[in-house]
Parts: structure tokens; C-alpha cells; sequence
């Protein structure tokens, strides 16, 4: 397999990464190669090799990897010593933790997928349309801040995610996102209306205080066949953004 791993600078003690589709197959523009998605097993010999892949690249075994049952809320699981092992965690569409080797997982097809690290603690928020209107990104912080790490001290990443010049939604969808994000406001490239996801998330970490956020990873995943788009393809897989506090200095090396 070929499957895109991008390791990020997020924190000395903290590996980061967002995956990309396989392309290596005949067709690039189409295929589930790479996908992570444990409960989209269109081709289950397919995840498992895309997991194991992973799973060497970063040393993280998928068994320790807390995935979230993603629901478009605001709910933000802690991760801590009580919390089982490579536990599935359910309703949430955040996740924090002080813990070190637990490797917090979002999944996303389009949706921002956002990975956090303080001082002391990493988080992971998945704010799609809905999670920007609830504001998903501050309750991560909030919650960030509850572990001990102020939001001056938090650094952000956002990751590929679907870009306002292909996020067309109807004008009434745009105008209730717009009143609360109004960054959020955009035109498709072909001149609908649109809604700029990342833009309302970068603006939400400001608003929440986070100001150190780095917008480098964002691509947009319709336009952009490395990416699995659930617009382009509703029987997308998926690829995911992990973060994991290692406890040494050595967890950004990739
Ligand atoms: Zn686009």
C-alpha cells in the first residue's frame, strides 16, 4: 500500500498525524484504499491493511487507538487511567486527555478534523456543519482547560477538510451558520452559496483563545482526489487525524 501519512509538528512530546487516501491502485478516482473507517468495512482486507500501515508508521498498535461514534454534538470524552484501553468512545465528537500511548482519533470525509496539544494535555474535535453551528471547537478547549492547559498555551492544527469553494449549501442553510460564524460565509467556485468550514473553525479557536493554529494541513477534500470527500463520493471511506502524547521528545519523528 501507499497510503498518505503526514506527520505534523504540534508539540515535542506529541505525535501528530493526518492519512490520506491510497492511490495507488489503476484509478485514483475512485477506490476505498486507505480508508480508516472501522465501521464502513466496504472491504474489510482493505482496512486492516490500511490500519496496520498506520499503525507501523506511527508505533501506535491499532488496538490502543480510541476512535470516536462521531454524532455531529459537542460532547468531549476524557481519556483517562480508568478509561479501557483502545475503548471506542461513544457519542462524542471530541476527546481529551493527560494520558501518554493513548492515541485519540477522529474521522472525517469533508468534516474539519482538528488536533490539539498543550503542555500537558492533546485533544481531537470533528466540527462538520453542524459541530461548527454547536461550536464543538470551544468545548474542546473548555475542556483542555478543565485538564490544566489554558487556551494561551494550546496549539491547534486543522486538517483537510472540504473547502468553501465547493461546500454549497442552500442560501437558508448558509444564512443560519453565517449568523452565528459569519467568516463562515462563502461562493462556490461555480457561484452558489457556500460555507467555509475551516475559516468558522480558525475563527471559534480564536474566539475560544487559542491563537496559535496552524491552517498549513488544510486542502480541500472535494477537489482534491488524495482526500476521501463524502460530497464527491457518498460511499466514501474515511481518513482520520491522530494525535498521541508520547511522554518523550521523540514523537514527531516520522
Ligand atoms: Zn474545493
Amino acid at each position: 500500500m501507499a497510503l498518505s501519512i503526514a506527520a505534523i509538528e504540534l508539540h515535542p512530546a506529541v505525535g501528530a498525524w493526518f492519512t490520506g487516501r491510497d492511490l495507488s491502485g489503476r484509478d485514483p478516482a475512485v477506490g476505498q484504499a486507505g480508508n480508516l473507517a472501522h465501521r464502513r468495512p466496504h472491504l474489510p482486507a482493505e482496512l486492516a491493511a490500511a490500519r496496520r500501515e498506520v499503525a507501523r508508521h506511527i508505533g501506535q498498535p491499532a488496538d490502543r487507538w480510541h476512535l470516536m461514534r462521531q454524532v455531529h454534538g459537542t460532547e468531549v470524552a476524557l481519556v483517562d487511567a480508568r478509561t479501557p484501553v483502545g475503548a471506542e468512545l461513544r457519542d462524542v465528537d471530541a476527546a481529551v486527555t493527560l494520558e501518554v500511548d493513548r492515541p485519540l482519533v477522529v474521522q472525517v470525509a469533508d468534516c474539519v478534523p482538528v488536533l490539539f496539544a498543550g503542555p500537558r494535555t492533546i485533544g481531537v474535535a470533528h466540527a462538520g456543519r453542524a459541530g461548527v453551528y454547536l461550536d464543538v471547537v470551544s468545548a474542546t478547549v473548555d475542556a483542555l482547560t478543565r485538564l490544566g492547559d489554558p487556551p494561551e498555551t494550546i496549539r491547534a492544527v486543522i486538517g483537510p477538510a472540504i473547502g468553501g469553494c465547493c461546500y454549497e449549501v442552500p442560501a437558508q442553510l448558509q444564512d443560519q451558520v453565517t449568523s452565528r460564524v459569519p467568516v463562515a460565509r462563502a461562493t462556490t467556485t461555480w457561484g452558489t452559496p457556500s460555507l467555509d468550514l475551516p475559516a468558522a473553525v480558525v475563527a471559534q479557536l480564536t474566539a475560544a483563545g487559542v491563537t496559535d493554529v496552524d491552517t498549513g494541513q488544510t486542502a480541500c477534500t472535494h477537489g482534491d482526489h488524495r482526500w476521501f470527500s463524502h460530497r464527491r463520493d457518498p460511499t466514501s471511506g474515511r481518513q482520520v487525524g491522530i494525535v498521541v502524547r508520547t511522554g518523550s521528545a521523540t514523537g514527531v519523528a516520522a
